[in-house]
């Protein structure tokens, strides 16, 4: 059987097992023979926010994604931070990321299939030549191919790489006064943990976690997988939305990514920010909601009375919805001088009738299921 294996990559095995390595052995190692200065851990720091919102703000929602546009100076900021946090160049990153959208969980086209298990996703995939490189790798990216922010770190890759991992660390211990350490914390002992956040997210982020816009694919909305990975761990709206700049969508989501872009746009530096309409959101939630009621009733001996019950107030739930929402469009095409009192009361009233309605639909639910205790 293991002959059949494609090649072994052996510049990407060694990098991934000498930097684990590293951080595991020698971090510690120089920490408790020699110490490190204060300085080391705030540059590491600072790097690892760098190189992570790199991946996040840029790799991932501007350039794969297209879910907001950069100022050329943001976008040579993100390019050099994606550098230093070695994932390949964007175009072959994003060129990778829209076929794993596009061919989601399909075991021979998504390059990181979550079907092949937890190893392969995480970083398996990575370690033999499971997609060789052909004429028609960056078919899916051409657009990307017209940006010259994206053509120079590309062809200019190793470069790029030494100057962001060694060079960049390197100097900045030169002006503390502690070049190893530096290089230790801000280069080996960041680049490691980056590696592994993003990994997270094509591995445990397609595993673990809860499914509230959609069960057709295998991502996971999950909130402490967000904490560790800039905000990519609510990996099921993504999915189902994919072209929103945002991840978590409440407010209250950890997803420093979406307040950093929305930060850049308040300065000027993004603008053309994507949004799912707030209705097609709702309308996903709620239908997950009936399919999960559906299922859990499914073998239930009174399942057929509750099912039509349930039916009918998701009926009468999605009118609501198409009601507010409906008037909340009509009224923002139109002027302030042509909003009077009385149409605000209107939408206030139609917003309260749905969240009635939303709260009843919750409550019967919670009868339905407690019927299976
Ligand atoms: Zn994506
Ligand atoms: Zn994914």
């Amino acid at each position: 059987m293991s002959d059949n294996k494609p090649r072994l990559i052996l510049v990407n095995n060694l990098l991934f097992a000498l930097t684990l390595l590293g951080a595991l052995v020698l971090v510690p190692l120089y920490g408790f023979l020699v110490g490190y200065q204060a300085e080391a851990l705030w540059v590491a720091l600072l790097f690892w926010l760098w190189s992570g919102i790199s991946i996040t703000a840029g790799y991932h929602r501007l350039w794969s994604h297209k879910a907001w546009q950069a100022h050329p100076v943001v976008q040579w900021l993100l390019a050099i931070g994606g550098a230093m946090a070695l994932q390949n160049s964007i175009l072959h990153w994003s060129s990778d990321h829209r076929r794993h959208h596009k061919h989601v969980d399909d075991n021979q086209r998504d390059p990181y299939s979550a079907g092949r298990g937890f190893w392969f996703s995480h970083i398996g995939w990575m370690l033999r030549e499971y997609q060789p490189l052909t004429e028609s790798t960056y078919n899916n990216v051409r657009d990307l191919q017209k940006n010259a922010v994206v053509m120079n770190q590309h062809n200019h890759y190793g470069k790029w790489v030494l100057a962001t991992n060694v060079g960049l660390p390197a100097l900045v211990g030169w002006f503390t006064g502690d070049v190893l350490g530096m290089l230790l914390l801000a280069g080996v002992l960041r680049l490691v943990l980056v590696h592994h956040g993003t990994f997270f997210i094509n591995s445990l982020a397609h595993i673990w976690g809860t499914q509230p816009f959609s069960d057709q694919h295998s991502s996971r909305d999950n909130g402490v997988l967000a904490l560790v990975t800039f905000g990519e761990g609510y990996h099921n709206f993504h999915h189902t939305f994919e072209y929103d700049y945002r991840n978590g969508i409440r407010w209250w989501h950890f997803d420093p990514t979406k307040w950093l872009i929305r930060g850049l746009e308040k300065l000027g530096l993004a603008k053309g920010l994507r949004r799912v309409p707030a209705d097609r959101i709702e309308s996903a939630r709620l239908a997950m909601q009936l399919k999960s009621s559906q299922r859990l009733l499914a073998d239930h001996h009174t399942a057929q009375e509750w099912l039509a019950k349930l039916e009918a107030e998701y009926d009468h739930l999605l009118s609501r919805l198409q009601a507010y929402y409906g008037e909340k469009q009509r009224q923002l095409k139109l002027h302030k001088h042509e909003l009077d009192r009385s149409a605000r009361q209107q939408l206030t009233e139609l917003h309260q009738a749905f969240e009635q309605q939303k709260r009843q639909w919750q409550s019967l639910r919670a009868q339905a299921h407690a019927q299976l205790a």
